[in-house]
């Protein structure tokens, strides 16, 4: 990854924020040959805040469309990308389990088919066969996505720098941008730590932060929700998936769980309003997590936690991310809003945003969805959605 020594006065593109987000627009930039960029970081180093700290599940099980598209091209894309030689995506298969009727598993299932991503139903004795550890797991129905898995996220972010960097888009860390400086409502440069850098497009990719530089009258309606993530080891003998089986996700219940090492990464899908930060970790996550192993997984009951910690996930009010033009500042463009898919979407996002960002229009995704001014926009509550990562 390029690093800048004397810090530039001007730039064809400054980017703020090196987590998922800037990094994957950046690569995609740069891979389009654009150069002469920066991408501001506040922290000293890269994956600090959510894009180092996630679950690392590449998940294209989605509802809404726009989303489904955007999971299964991420995938897709993590499927064939490479960093050092090594594959970033390890498709260790993914399943889904229920706790009603398969009611809406038709339609869940009917999505993935229709963008060719083999998934099937399984009911509990077939699941079991197939899955021995399931015996220990209470569910309804079950949906099995072979293709989706684990993602290298530490050696993605590093990857997607490096690429970037290679693009001349160089990465300067330890340097917060403290304002967006604004002529006659356009983009003129950055304030920084650093000194004022004159550009005259930003890409606000600041994660838990965004959604409010160049907009302090009326901040996009981002909200950072706090969610807790354990790993722990099954007591001996336990059913439970190990080195690479696939992780369980209950939707309905709402936990999952994958192999770590020889534990696992175990999570309550708890979510709680936060203020952006690094936020400290809550032990009535642990008594939620307990309290749901018990009931729908009674054979991790027992678990032990060796460590746990706390990160933000930022939704838009829909739920959807937010990748576009600023309504309201010209040559401000958003990518953020990247909730819990952000390391499976990543890379679609990315180039979707670079498609926008040049004045191309994405053939394979309805972009609109997406963008900042959409209704969908308005102030108010993150509303959870029936089994949302
Ligand atoms: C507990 C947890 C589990 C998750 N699990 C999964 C999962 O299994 N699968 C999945 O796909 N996704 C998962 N996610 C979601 C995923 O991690 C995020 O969607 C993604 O990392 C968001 O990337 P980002 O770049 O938008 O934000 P971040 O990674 O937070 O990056 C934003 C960066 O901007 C910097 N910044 C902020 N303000 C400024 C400023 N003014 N100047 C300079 N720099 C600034 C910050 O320091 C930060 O480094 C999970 C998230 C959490 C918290």
């Amino acid at each position: 990854m390029e690093v800048v020594s004397g810090f530039p006065s001007q730039a064809d593109v400054v980017l703020i924020g090196a987590g998922f987000a800037g990094a994957a627009t950046a690569a995609a930039l740069a891979r389009a040959g654009m150069t002469g960029g920066l991408l501001l970081e506040r922290e000293r180093q890269p994956g600090v805040h959510a894009s180092g700290r996630n679950a690392a599940i590449a998940r294209q099980l989605e509802r809404h469309p726009a989303l489904l598209s955007l999971a299964v091209d991420g995938v897709r894309r993590l499927g064939s990308h490479m960093v050092d030689g090594r594959p970033v995506l390890d498709r260790t298969g993914g399943i889904y389990l229920f706790q009603g009727t398969p009611d809406d598993a038709n339609g869940l299932l009917a999505g993935l088919h229709g963008h060719g991503v083999p998934s099937g139903l399984l009911l509990p004795a077939d699941a079991c066969v197939q899955f021995p550890f399931l015996r220990g797991f209470d569910f309804q129905y079950a949906i099995w996505c072979p293709a989706d898995g684990i993602v290298d996220i530490h050696g993605l972010l590093s990857g997607l720098l490096a690429e970037a960097g290679e693009g001349r888009i160089a990465l300067v860390t330890d340097c917060a941008v403290e304002s967006i400086v604004l002529e006659n409502s356009r983009v003129a440069g950055v304030r920084t730590t650093h000194g004022e850098v004159r550009t005259c497009l930003v890409v606000d990719a600041s994660g838990a932060w965004a959604g409010h530089l160049g907009r302090a009258g009326s901040p996009l309606p981002l909200k950072p929700l706090r969610r807790h993530l354990f790993v722990g080891e099954a007591g001996e003998g336990a059913e439970v998936p190990r080195r690479s089986a696939p992780f369980v996700w209950d939707l309905d219940a709402g936990y999952y769980l994958r192999p770590e090492g020889l534990g696992l990464l175990l999570c309550a899908c708890d979510e709680t309003e936060h203020a952006p930060g690094v936020p400290a970790v809550d032990p009535a996550a642990a008594e939620l997590l307990a309290d749901k192993l018990l009931r729908f997984s009674p054979g991790l009951g027992d678990v032990a936690v060796r460590r746990a910690w706390a990160c933000l996930r930022t939704f838009a009010p829909d739920r959807l991310p937010v990748i576009g033009w600023d309504d309201e500042i010209s040559g401000l463009f958003h990518v953020s809003g990247l909730g819990g898919f952000g390391a499976t979407t990543c890379l679609a996002a990315g180039d979707l945003a670079a498609t926008l960002i040049r004045g191309g229009t994405p053939e394979w995704i309805h972009a609109s969805e997406f963008s900042p001014k959409r209704a969908a926009m308005m102030p108010g509550q993150a509303v959870p959605r029936r089994g949302a990562p």
